[in-house]
């Protein structure tokens, strides 16, 4: 057995979990090298500056910041620079008739706002809060933070205690169904399903499990760092360079290959004791690994993805804030040209994010910087360039009639970001934001484990494998994919 200091690992990837991945594995003592094929490291976590707007041009909320403050202070050291605040209004709400709803993080407000605008009963909101809470702690510490794929994780006391009460996690139940049977007003239905979008599932297919969401917004918080959200992998970055990590950019990993108990990459001769493959796992089982892994054809279904604009706009807009959403009228038949028709509705629910709200310097004084998105289908053979000049004609004709204001004329910079593209950049399976999704009741427990059961020493993390895509789980996944490598390597 060789100690953790003489082993030599590769993470294929950069993206958030392999940085979190390699912050561990060199908190271990474990020499580590991360190969990215593109120039810079963050994947999905990208940035796009342009006339004195700067974008984050994926994630936009952040949730969980403890997994940060834990990464970042692996090695005992406070070294690295990063702060957040948190959200007392977690997002604004607009529909068509004019509704305009706040959410806000403090439960006294929220329920009061639903009751005055909405007409929603105070209990009703308590009663689904307090059961979202119950299913996070029913769930959180079996089927997100160990690999559900070990006998160990079904041997613990805390497992057996959440199995006898895994009714209430809703897994046989739809979550549109539920939702409807617990709120008055179609509002505040349409309101608590969006959480499903959160990673990238339909509510009138997935079960209620996804109804846990909201307790990871209105009880734990939700955050915004000072510095944006590409901040979140400049200091996890920091922190690997810190920690003695070596990076490669612009290196394409094509092959994967298994020589006795080590790999080597692109048959270049360098043998690793492990290897962490942060790559989508679809994409990686058809072209790196298609040696060592099974191609994810059968149960794959991936999640939607989006189509974004990031617009420079030439104006404030005081009823706005750092989220916003104005809802489709329809929202069933919206989930249905997503999923069913693969296509994006003529009336998508729109969702802007303008990091300038907080963080002044994103945008010229008296502008603003939106990130405008929507829904849309992973790639199928679409026609996107007459379907995103239909999408943004109807975004913009929405946010006209809802804010009162010609949007065509205020955008004074544009880029734009398809499906197609994310699946160009980041190698994301046909461009799913959030790998597979969690439509099927089973998708847990049918997303790719954290380790490979035939081929020791071969590990993955992201996104696309357990526990899921966003920021929280694929911190998550890196936490749970070292731990079996310390246990598989016996690293004291
Ligand atoms: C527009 C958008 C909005 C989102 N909104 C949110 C949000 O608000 N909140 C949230 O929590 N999450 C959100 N997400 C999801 C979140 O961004 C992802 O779940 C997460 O970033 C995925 O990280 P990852 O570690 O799986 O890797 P990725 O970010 O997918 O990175 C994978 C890396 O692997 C590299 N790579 C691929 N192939 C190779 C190869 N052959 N050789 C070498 N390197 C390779 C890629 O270049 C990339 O850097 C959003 C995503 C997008 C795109």
């Amino acid at each position: 057995m060789k100690s953790s200091k003489s082993l030599n690992s590769a993470v294929i990837g950069s993206g958030i979990a392999g940085l979190a991945s390699a912050i561990r594995l060199a908190s271990m003592g474990v020499k580590v090298i991360v190969y990215e094929k593109s120039s810079t490291y963050g994947g999905k976590l990208g940035v796009w500056e342009s006339d004195g707007y700067r974008f984050d041009t994926g994630p936009s909320l952040f949730t969980m910041p403890q997994y940060m403050k834990e990464l970042l202070t692996i090695d005992g050291l406070n070294d690295v620079d990063f702060d957040y605040d948190q959200l007392d209004i977690l997002c604004n709400y607009f529909w068509e008739d004019k509704t305009r709803v706040s959410a806000y993080s403090n439960r006294e407000k929220f329920k009061e706002e639903f009751r005055v605008k909405l007409g929603e009963n105070p209990n009703n909101i308590d009663s689904f809060l307090d059961d979202s809470k119950a299913k996070y702690q029913i769930t959180n510490h079996v089927f997100l933070e160990k690999s559900l794929h070990k006998l160990s994780t079904y041997l613990r006391w805390e497992t057996l205690k959440s199995m006898l009460r895994i009714r209430k996690v809703g897994v046989f139940k739809k979550m549109h169904t539920e939702n409807t049977k617990q709120f008055s007003n179609p509002k505040s239905v349409q309101f608590f399903d969006r959480f499903a979008t959160y990673n990238g599932s339909n509510p009138y297919e997935s079960p209620s499990t996804l109804n846990v969401i909201p307790h990871y917004e209105f009880g734990i918080g939700a955050f915004f760092p000072k510095k944006g959200m590409r901040s979140i992998v400049d200091a996890l970055y920091t922190k690997a360079i810190n920690m003695g990590v070596q990076f490669e950019f612009n290196k394409v990993i094509n092959q994967i290959t298994k020589l006795g108990n080590t790999y080597t990459l692109n048959n270049e001769g360098i043998n690793y004791d492990l290897m962490v493959c942060n790559m989508d796992i679809a994409t990686a089982s058809k072209g790196p690994l298609k040696t060592l892994i099974k191609p994810q054809n059968s149960h794959y279904s991936p999640s939607s993805s989006a189509l974004i604009f990031y617009w420079g706009i030439k104006k404030e807009f005081k009823e706005l804030d750092l989220h916003n959403i104005f809802f489709s009228a329809d929202y069933q038949k919206e989930f249905k040209s997503i999923f069913d028709n693969h296509t994006i509705d003529d009336d998508p629910t729109v969702y802007v994010q303008i990091s300038s709200k907080l963080k002044k310097d994103d945008a010229p004084i008296k502008c603003e910087n939106w990130f405008v998105m929507v829904n849309a289908p992973y790639v199928e053979g679409q026609d996107w360039d007459t379907l995103i000049s239909a999408t943004k004609e109807n975004i913009i004709s929405k946010l006209s009639r809802l804010l009162y204001e010609n949007i065509q004329d205020l955008i004074e910079v544009e880029h734009i970001l398809t499906p197609q593209l994310i699946w160009d950049k980041t190698g994301s399976y046909k461009g799913a934001l959030y790998g597979s999704s969690s439509n099927n009741r089973m998708s847990a427990f049918l997303r790719h484990p954290n380790f490979s059961k035939h081929h020791k020493g071969l590990y993955f993390c992201g996104g696309s494998v357990h526990p899921g895509g966003g920021i929280p789980l694929c911190l998550l996944s890196a936490k749970i994919t070292s731990d079996i490598i310390h246990n598989d390597f016996k690293i004291c």
